[in-house]
């Protein structure tokens, strides 16, 4: 691999952070993938780390299409505390101050492995969800699939004009009840439009993720170990179209040596970029 870190890197923490500020304030297109390490700082736990779900609480089984199939109140009991308590959570300083990017015209957007609707709740209006989106229900037997990927894609709230269809909030008011979520037209129990083992991943986030990568010139990687396709594949993308990648993770990832910058810390980090953010939007652009 490309031996790609600039002597920057080895500067003290401070230059090496302005230095990061200055990256991605003269970046033409700017964008973020974020990995579970964004969310863990919001107190949800990483569904792969050493605390993570899979070891004491069977999330294969939670996310398994099968077993939705057999019995979709597994799904909903188990994850009610982890996904249905939005209102509960509080976006991290990484959601808060990439929502701030992209409301300056510093970010074109962001793309997230992550199901728990915390950019959104941190002001980013851009994100594109490649495991897919608690956004939206739907009917396995009576919605369109492509109709259910364009609602998620837009994070539509309310009414989704359709009895098959429910927007996060609804479903998640009925889920805090104990209650199950369900079809108007045929009375079968909704399923999140997230990716469960089983089934392909959203289409159209995909190609939304990949256009984003292809045209930035600058890719910050944050909280993702990168070990996992389709995010692994994101910096890729950019590197092969000629732009430069950031890493901020608190392990090292297969591509390290490939980035222009590398961190440890996120807190830290965007604590940082967050002082240095003026309250000017940049000039001239929209
Ligand atoms: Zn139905």
């Amino acid at each position: 691999m490309t031996q790609n870190n600039l002597p920057e890197n080895n500067l003290p923490f401070e230059e090496k952070l302005d230095f990061l500020f200055k990256l991605i304030t003269e970046a033409k297109n700017c964008a973020a993938l974020t990995g579970a390490g964004v969310s863990t700082l919001s107190g949800i736990r990483d569904f792969r780390g050493k605390n993570g779900l899979y070891n004491d609480m069977d999330a294969q089984k939670i996310f398994d299409i099968d077993y939705f199939g057999r019995d979709p109140s597994f799904y909903y009991s188990h994850s009610k505390d982890f996904i249905y308590n939005l209102k509960e959570k509080e976006a991290s300083v990484v959601h808060l101050v990439l929502g701030k990017l992209e409301k300056a015209s510093f970010l074109k957007g962001v793309i997230t492995q992550n199901i728990d609707l915390l950019h959104q709740k941190g002001g980013s209006s851009r994100v594109i969800e490649i495991h897919g989106s608690p956004s939206v229900h739907y009917c396995r037997r009576c919605s369109k699939l492509s109709r259910v990927e364009d609602l998620a894609a837009s994070k539509p709230a309310g009414d989704l004009g359709s009895p098959d269809l429910m927007a996060f909030e609804q479903a998640a008011e009925i889920v805090g009840q104990g209650k199950l979520p369900k079809c108007g037209k045929c009375g079968a129990v909704l399923k999140p439009a997230i990716t469960f083992f089983g089934e392909n991943l959203p289409v159209r986030a995909l190609r939304d993720a990949e256009l984003l990568a292809r045209e930035a010139d600058l890719m910050l990687v944050l909280g993702t170990s990168l070990t996992v396709y389709p995010a692994a594949a994101v910096p890729e993308i950019t590197l092969r179209s000629g732009g430069r990648i950031v890493i901020v993770n608190n392990m090292p990832t297969p591509l390290d040596r490939a980035a222009a910058l590398t961190f440890d810390d996120l807190e830290t980090v965007f604590s940082g970029i967050g002082r240095r953010l003026p309250e000017k939007r940049r000039a001239g652009r929209g």
